[in-house]
């Protein structure tokens, strides 16, 4: 078949996935940010209506048909659709293999197991949940199985399915490391006579002057907001629509002003990303982040590279003594910065500090190793979550609301998602030692204007959306392979210095 029409084809195929994937993403964002509750069946149904038909698109003969005649002529394409048939065949590869039985059944069961596991959270009862636990994992390991495209240990192929090219292998050294370096460092933080008083940040901040600060966050950091629109939920989240459309979420406590500030920076982190990808790529499959990692190395990146650096918050501070009508007028710059940083081991990972946020997703990840290769039962898993807490991180869950209950993921069938949460910090460390060789970080964010930082990371890693895989992106950009000895020593740079040891 001529090769032009097998273009045209392929184009005409992935107009649909594209304005079907439109439909979903937006439908998502409605019923995450502003779409009434009592929709929630209407909505469920209307969504489940698209996915299959999504799941029917990519799954037909013709289609497969026409990847196969790609891959015939794949010496005349460009990198770009090289890449792209790769992406097209890994999807077919996955869904092909799964029984459309198994997938009706596992699709059913996931809503099941999200009520379960709100209602277990919400009466501290693991039992409720356990029975859809266990199911899940089931069919995640049957699903894995079935399509085993990593040799060994089965939770390989799922971390594979997250992050291309990522292995047990590979993350056991870097947990290695990152223990090795982060444990002794919170023990000595523990026993330090330093005593950051953020008794201050417990106070009244009246809702709406939070916005404002939301606001100028998003201004400081150059989020684009004609390309975007910034609105709450429960669980801050950013939407990648297109480049021209991408939604931020952020959401906002009385008593907790961080928290919204920190969120909305690092949503705007994604956001910014999103948007500066290559525009050739735009309405393509590339045309989006490489990897949860990558995006995730540059949420973490505005969050608190940039965020949580003395520089940025004594700028936030002169900020918010206006908005707060001087409410902040005793605490100094040094004092404020100490606060934003302060070490606390804590029970939530999503209220986890810079320091001890990667010791809960290992975890997560020791837990997923061992329940996907049967070392561990579901019955057993809230005592083993509670002595893995005491272990890293020196302190025991009172209950399983704060344990073992308390993240969605595994509910939604997320197994091999957590990982990428850990290694975006050390991607994003490594990233900065890099941009180090041509700016000077602290001077551009003394300047107040962000634009040459986000040139560099445009030039260097938004340019290329999704053509490289997530560890061929590290090494163009760094010239090195995964390396966490940079995010150690960031951290322990910093946190030695505001400890004094
Ligand atoms: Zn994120």
């Amino acid at each position: 078949m001529n090769y032009q029409q097998l273009l045209l084809d392929y184009q005409k195929h992935y107009q649909k996935t594209r304005a079907l994937e439109y439909m979903l993403t937006l439908a998502r964002y409605d019923a995450l940010t502003i779409g009434p509750k009592k929709a929630v069946n209407d909505r469920s149904l209307i969504m489940g209506y698209w996915s299959i038909e999504l799941f029917n698109h990519n799954n037909s003969a013709q289609y497969e048909n026409l990847i196969n005649n790609l891959e015939a002529v794949n010496y005349r394409l460009t990198p770009e659709m090289k890449r792209t048939i790769y992406l097209a065949r890994r999807q077919i590869n996955q869904i092909k293999k799964i029984d459309p039985q198994d997938y009706r059944q596992y699709s059913e069961l996931l809503p099941q197991a999200q009520v379960a596991w709100e209602n277990a959270k919400q009466t501290n009862d693991f039992s409720i949940y356990a029975p859809y636990l266990e199911k899940i994992i089931f069919y995640v390991k049957k699903f894995a199985t079935a399509n085993k495209t990593v040799e060994g240990h089965l939770y390989n192929t799922l971390l594979d399915q997250y992050e291309e090219g990522l292995t047990i292998a590979k993350l056991d050294d870097f947990f290695n490391v990152l223990s090795k370096r982060i444990i002794p460092l919170l023990r000595q933080i523990e026993k330090s006579s330093t005593h950051i008083n953020d008794e201050f940040l417990n106070h009244k901040f009246p809702i709406d002057k939070q916005k404002n600060v939301a606001l100028f966050i998003l201004n400081k950091l150059d989020f684009d907001l004609s390309k975007g629109v910034f609105s709450e939920s429960a669980h801050p989240f950013t939407s990648g629509i297109s480049p021209n459309d991408i939604r931020l979420t952020t959401h906002y406590y009385e008593r907790n002003l961080l928290s919204s500030i920190y969120s909305t920076a690092h949503e705007a982190g994604h956001g910014i990303y999103e948007q500066n990808i290559n525009a050739e790529y735009h309405n393509t499959v590339l045309g989006t982040g490489a990897s949860m990692a990558v995006h995730e190395s540059q949420s973490r990146f505005y969050e608190n590279i940039i965020g949580r650096s003395s520089i940025f918050t004594s700028m936030l501070l002169s900020y918010l003594n206006k908005e707060f009508n001087e409410q902040f007028i005793d605490v100094n710059e040094k004092n404020f910065y100490h606060c934003v940083n302060k070490v606390t081991p804590s029970l939530i990972r999503t209220d986890a500090d810079e320091l001890t946020y990667s010791l809960h997703i290992m975890i997560r990840y020791e837990l997923e190793k061992m329940l996907i290769g049967d070392q561990l039962q579901v019955s057993e898993l809230p005592d083993k979550w509670n002595e893995l807490y005491k272990r890293y991180l020196n302190i025991t869950p009172y209950n399983d609301q704060v344990g073992v209950l308390q993240d969605v993921h595994w509910s939604g069938g997320a197994f091999g998602y957590f990982p990428s949460y850990a290694l975006g910090n050390a991607f994003c460390a490594q990233f900065v030692k890099t941009m180090e060789k041509d700016l000077i970080i602290a001077d551009i964010i003394k300047s107040g204007n962000l634009i040459p930082i986000k040139n560099w990371l445009t030039n260097n890693i938004y340019v290329y959306g999704k053509l490289l895989p997530p560890f061929e992106l590290l090494k163009k950009v760094t010239k090195e392979s995964l390396n966490p000895n940079y995010f150690c020593q960031y951290l322990e740079e910093k946190f030695k210095d505001i400890y004094q040891l």
